[in-house]
């Protein structure tokens, strides 16, 4: 079994894919402003991942007991509860929960809340288009992230052709972590790809994020190769990938493409440790910390030392 084989093989059913946010005016996800779309299900197990809400594929209950009154609405309203606790409470879940939300819909408090909504390609762009004004006026689009929307060839597609036949601007966040058919496919019809490099050391890759990175580079070289127009991303994480010898390797193989692509680098920010917690997940035994001022100026010289294009941030400053 090689990595790529730990994709899912089949998609989800025609209604849709689990959505778990469509963020509206952002301005660090590609050119001008977009509106974001995370798609829940992901491949990866970054152990600095700041959305753990977007590893499972499926819609989840995620609970903040902080806020429950202990009403017992959740209870009456679960098809599945045992008369005492819904199946899926704080500390635990009984493996019966369905995830159809319905305790999340009667909670007073707030206290539970159903994460992620199965969409169909044609409301999800409808929904999108609504955000044309913003787009028209900034040079801005849509772009599909996640999780890792490569997930979802299928559905991506239908996304990204009903966008193009509408005029809109499509990006697509990746970690590249995909067949090269559909990393060349998806290429092909989006704009541009925000393609992720996180480690270049492949054991260190695999260590911190549970994959190999030998597909994601072999991927990147084809999409060069190809003329594909792609941004790169490289997640800043001071004690994980700001060594030297990792930002010179980064930058003889990006600068060693036939086509030169900017890098953006992006600074890491340690906020989902709680949002582990409220799934009723372990946060990673990891502490990682934000790059200082001084640590981001660093990398950046230490890049473009090496003549390449390099920007901080999502997108062009
Ligand atoms: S999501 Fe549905 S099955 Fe799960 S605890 Fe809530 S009501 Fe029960
Ligand atoms: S419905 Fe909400 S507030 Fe009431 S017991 Fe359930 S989780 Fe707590």
């Amino acid at each position: 079994m090689t990595e790529l084989d730990r994709l899912p093989q089949t998609e989800p059913a025609p209604s849709g894919v689990a959505v778990f946010n469509i963020q509206r005016c952002s301005i660090h996800d590609g050119p001008g402003i977009r509106t974001t779309v995370f798609i829940k299900g992901c491949p990866l197990r970054c152990d600095w991942c700041h959305n753990p809400e977007s590893l499972d594929g499926s819609p989840e209950v995620a609970i903040n007991k902080r806020q429950c009154t202990s009403c017992g609405a959740c209870i009456e309203a679960c098809p599945e509860s045992n008369g005492d606790r819904p199946a899926r409470g704080p500390d635990w879940d009984d493996g019966n929960c369905r995830r159809c939300g319905a305790c999340a819909e009667v909670c007073p408090g707030e206290a539970r809340e159903l994460i992620g909504e199965a969409r169909a390609v044609a409301e999800l762009v409808a929904e999108i288009e609504r955000d044309r004004p913003f787009f028209d006026a900034s040079g801005g689009g849509v772009t599909f992230s996640g999780g890792e929307p490569l997930c979802y060839p299928t559905f991506l597609t239908g996304c990204l052709e009903a966008c193009r036949e509408r005029g809109l601007h499509t990006a697509v966040d990746t970690s590249g972590f995909a067949s090269k058919k559909v990393v060349r496919d998806i290429s092909r019809l989006a704009d541009v790809l925000l393609y992720d490099i996180k480690h270049m050391d492949s054991e260190v890759h695999k260590k911190h994020t549970g994959v190999d990175n030998q597909p994601i580079l072999d991927n990147l070289r084809t999409l060069s190769d190809e003329n594909a127009t792609v941004w790169i991303r490289f997640p800043l994480i001071p004690g994980f990938n700001d060594g030297d010898d990792n930002l010179d390797a980064m930058a003889s193989f990006v600068g060693g493409l036939p086509n030169g692509y900017p890098i953006f680098v992006l600074p890491y920010h340690p906020t989902g440790i709680d949002k582990h917690r409220r799934l009723g997940k372990r946060p990673p035994d990891v502490d990682y910390r934000s790059p200082s001022d001084d640590d981001l100026v660093a990398v950046v010289e230490r890049l473009r030392s090496h003549g390449l294009e390099v920007h901080t941030g999502g997108a062009y400053e």
